[in-house]
């Protein structure tokens, strides 16, 4: 008996990802809902400018994010503005979606697009800053520091890798690292520790930063001796960049789901995980590179295999 859902597809996340699998899926003729909680476009409304989006030279978070809504929309794919509380599998492989405490969406295919947030290691200021000095992206965010100090908080793969990024904008990358070594490869750590304009402090951690709409102080503690001191700058003259790591967003389906190293979820190239119909894009995926194209790319692969899965239905 042939499968009776809501919908075809059920997209979980209206970021860069799940837009751009909405506009495939509606394209090719899916009854699509997307569900989002917050704002659409997810973490890219979160910062001022995007730079790196090929065909667009220079666009605020907010209306990239307005852009795909509306392109999906065009295309006939429904948003419904809620929080997915609960996912389901059923016997005859369909998804239930919960939500508005009992509501529910069955569809024949779902798209798990909820995202990763970056993990703050928590400073005092750190949430005030952001945007404003605090950055978890250099990709993102490293030109708008040309001729600035930096300080990369963070020992592994990734503040390494990025605080040797960072040496192509700013004057000088200061890394911070709570232990008294790097949690990285050694030879990053090489290339890391040769480089002219990085230095490191070792043992020791941001505990504060403080100013008034620019930041201008930061007190750092030696985690040797206990002892604090603060280091004073002209506003706007430096940036904090945290790479403590980043938490895909996976709790709705950590059942029907494996989790890479990263605890992002594992899919093959298809964006197919473990679970027949059950489909994963963008930054909640376990992934290399987590950026708004890679997302958008994600999405648009996710969204041709679930229409080729519902199809062989
Ligand atoms: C400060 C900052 C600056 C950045 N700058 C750039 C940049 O300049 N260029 C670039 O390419 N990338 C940038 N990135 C990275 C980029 O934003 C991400 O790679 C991209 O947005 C990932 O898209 P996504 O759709 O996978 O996830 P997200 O954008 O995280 O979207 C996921 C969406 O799912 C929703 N969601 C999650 N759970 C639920 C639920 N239970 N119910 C309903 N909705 C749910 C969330 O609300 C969110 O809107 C930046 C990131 C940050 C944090």
């Amino acid at each position: 008996m042939a499968m009776q859902t809501d919908v075809d597809l059920a997209i979980l996340g209206g970021g860069a990802a799940g837009y751009s699998a909405a506009i495939y899926a509606a394209r090719a003729n899916l009854s699509t809902v997307v569900f989002e909680q917050a704002m659409p476009g997810g973490q890219i409304t979160t910062t001022d400018i995007i730079e790196n989006y090929p065909g667009i030279t220079s666009i605020s978070g907010a209306e990239l994010g307005m852009r795909f809504q509306e392109h999906a929309e065009a295309t006939g794919a429904e948003t419904r503005y809620v929080s997915v509380e609960a996912v389901s599998h059923n016997e005859d492989g369909s998804f239930n979606l919960s939500y508005d405490a009992g509501t529910k969406l069955t569809a024949k295919a779902l798209i798990v697009a909820s995202g990763a947030v970056p993990r703050p290691v928590g400073f005092k200021g750190e949430d005030t800053y952001k945007g404003r000095g605090v950055s978890y992206c250099a990709t993102c965010d490293g030109m708008f520091y040309k001729d600035k100090q930096v300080f990369v908080i963070g020992g592994g793969n990734a503040a390494c890798e990025e605080g040797l990024f960072l040496t192509n904008f700013a004057s000088h990358v200061c890394m911070v690292i709570r232990r008294n070594d790097f949690r990285a490869p050694q030879g990053v750590v090489n290339r890391v520790l040769a480089h002219e304009k990085i230095s490191v402090k070792y043992e020791t951690s941001i505990v504060e930063l403080s100013g008034d709409a620019l930041p201008s102080t930061i007190t750092f503690r030696n985690n040797a001796t206990g002892t604090c001191y603060n280091e004073e700058f002209k506003p706007g003259s430096f940036g904090i960049f945290v790479f403590a790591g980043t938490d895909p967003v996976t709790c709705l389906v950590t059942d029907f789901v494996d989790l890479g190293r990263d605890g992002g979820i594992q899919t093959d190239e298809s964006m197919a995980t473990k679970t027949p119909g059950l489909f994963a894009a963008g930054d909640v995926r376990s992934k290399r590179l987590r950026q708004v194209i890679t997302a958008a790319s994600d999405g648009a692969i996710a969204a041709t295999s679930a229409y080729e899965y519902i199809k062989a239905l």
